[in-house]
């Protein structure tokens, strides 16, 4: 079990449903939450940035960080492997920051096994029809590759019941506004703000 202040945000989405849009516009407009960049062997798209949307590694070095518990978690998906650096985690979360992590389901299964009041989020697309027009739409990934995400979109979301927030992305501007109050909710739970209401309590 990993023992940590700040919370653990962790969001998961079939491919193409617009979580990595909305985790980066959550963790600019949020105060004092961070996004933990993900090591992967897949090669960047157009515009994606090394060190900032992913570390972009080959698959020894990845292997080399299985080896040595490097990682938190790690899955491979779409014949890439993924995973969740163990430094970054455990030095933001000493400093009691609040942490985004945006991974698949099996990923986040494991992350809530050594970190149980983690933060479950599941956004789901509005219909099939629409996540297939959206991968389609954005154009980055090859046909083959889209037929693969989104056979395993059907799967990642049957794993919807182990999540505690579902939050549905018709427009953005909604979806963003639902993540955002989960966020702030959390922030405000009794056992983050039970030590505050004590000190002030004490006053009277
Ligand atoms: P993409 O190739 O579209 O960037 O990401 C594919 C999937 O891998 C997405 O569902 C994304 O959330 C997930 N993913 C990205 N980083 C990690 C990670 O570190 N661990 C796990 N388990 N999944 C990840």
């Amino acid at each position: 079990m990993i023992s940590h202040s700040g919370n653990v945000f962790v969001l998961s989405a079939p491919s193409g449903t617009g979580k990595s849009t909305l985790a980066k516009r959550l963790v600019q407009e949020v105060s004092d939450l961070d996004f933990s960049i993900s090591f992967t062997t897949r090669a960047p798209r157009a515009g994606e940035v090394d060190g900032k949307d992913y570390f972009f590694v080959d698959n020894p070095t990845f292997d080399r960080m299985i080896e040595t518990g490097g990682l938190v978690e790690w899955v491979e998906v779409y014949g890439h492997k993924y995973g969740t650096g163990k430094d970054w985690v455990m030095s933001h979360l000493a400093t009691g920051r609040d942490i985004l992590l945006d991974i698949e389901t099996q990923g986040a299964k494991n992350v809530h096994a050594a970190i149980p009041d983690a933060v479950m989020i599941f956004l789901i697309p509005p219909s099939a029809e629409e996540l297939s027009n959206r991968l389609r739409k954005r154009g980055r990934d090859p046909e083959a590759e889209i037929k693969v995400r989104l056979d395993y979109a059907r799967h990642e979301l049957c794993q919807f019941p182990a999540y505690d927030y579902l939050v549905v992305n018709d427009t953005l501007d909604r979806a963003y506004r639902d993540l955002e109050s989960i966020v702030l909710a959390t922030r405000l739970r009794r056992e983050r703000m039970g030590r505050q209401a004590e000190q002030i309590l004490q006053g009277f």
